[in-house]
């Protein structure tokens, strides 16, 4: 097990009488990716400025590498990079100068300021378009100028905070490249999103947030086993399946639920490799499957179990 790099513990913080963040604690190993998952308002971004010292929280810690992070922590704050929700860019600048101003910043100068500028161009691929001003850029450029910029001081730990919101899909995909490139490097990355699969696409570590508190915090093959049916068996049948044949299906072993009327049932399996079973139960009862198909259940569907409601409610 890889040693903690970044310990979060029981964090709290009000915006008046309301709690944004109800003490959520978690950690982040050297090397890992986390992925802290939550519906819009849930303390996602309350919670990721504290740890980057942009906000004060009313009680908790946070410590990196075992020193106490935080607004009044320059030394530990230099070891995190955050790329904000709100992009802070000069449209009017040239995308190297943008960074060399972000650079300044954060004491570096002259060639090593020029090397690490052409570094972080190339690792978010924008490398051709170093002379070229935000302003030209689409969204998910300007985002990934963003990223660069977070990484011109090589921080040990870098927050995304939503980092595709308003990207279009190609430049997701070069986002995610990017966090790739950055996971091999040995970089520990925290990112927040309220999309189940992007969280599930490069984290290794999920940690679902809901009203301010943690209501999950695990690997993703983990969070995957809590799922009472973890695929679905979709059948089309030639005819109408009777009431009493339909009561059978729903009490076969494996089935952990049924959905459906008339021909078409969706059958809720522990496990796929039961929907042959289902299969043949259907064919030795003399009902003919015009259709089927089989999906994995989405991990998703967890958070619908945590909750009771949707992600996207
Ligand atoms: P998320 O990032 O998960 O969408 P936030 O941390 O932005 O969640 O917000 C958590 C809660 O705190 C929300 O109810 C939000 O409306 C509230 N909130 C966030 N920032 C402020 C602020 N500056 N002033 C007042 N309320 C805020």
């Amino acid at each position: 097990m890889r040693e903690v790099l970044l310990e979060v513990r029981d964090l709290a913080k009000s915006y008046g009488k309301r709690r944004a963040v109800d003490g959520v604690s978690f950690h982040v190993r050297r090397g890992q990716t986390v992925g802290l998952l939550g519906p819009n308002g849930a303390g996602k971004s309350t919670t990721v400025g504290i740890i980057a010292g942009i906000l004060d929280a009313d009680a908790g810690e946070v410590l990196l590498d075992g020193q106490p992070a935080g607004t009044r922590h320059h030394d530990t704050r230099r070891r995190i990079g955050l790329v904000p929700q709100d992009l802070a860019l000069y449209d009017d600048l040239p995308a190297v100068e943008n960074l060399k101003l972000f650079g300044a910043l954060y004491g570096l100068k002259n060639a090593a300021l020029a090397a690490r500028c052409a570094a972080v161009l190339e690792l978010v691929g924008l490398a051709d378009r170093a002379r070229d001003r935000p302003a030209t850029f689409s969204g998910g450029m300007k985002r990934r100028l963003n990223i660069a910029a977070a990484l011109l001081h090589e921080p040990a730990l870098l927050i995304l905070d939503e980092p595709t919101v308003g990207v279009d899909p190609q430049s997701r995909n070069a986002i995610f490249d990017t966090l790739a490139a950055l996971q091999r490097a040995g970089t520990a990355l925290v990112y927040t999103s309220h999309y189940m699969e992007e969280v599930e696409r490069l984290a290794d570590h999920i940690v679902i947030i809901d009203h301010g508190r943690v209501l999950a915090d695990e690997s993703p093959a983990a969070l995957y086993a809590r799922l009472p049916a973890r695929a679905a068996l979709h059948v089309d049948l030639a005819e109408a399946l009777s009431g009493e044949l339909a009561g059978e299906l729903a009490r076969l072993p494996g089935v952990a639920g049924l959905l459906g009327e008339g021909p078409a049932w969706d059958v809720r399996l522990q496990d796929s490799t039961q929907a042959i079973a289902v299969l043949d139960w259907l064919r030795d009862r003399g009902q003919v499957p015009v259709h089927f198909a089989t999906a994995r259940a989405r991990l998703e569907e967890v958070f619908l179990d945590l909750t009771g409601r949707s992600l996207r409610d």
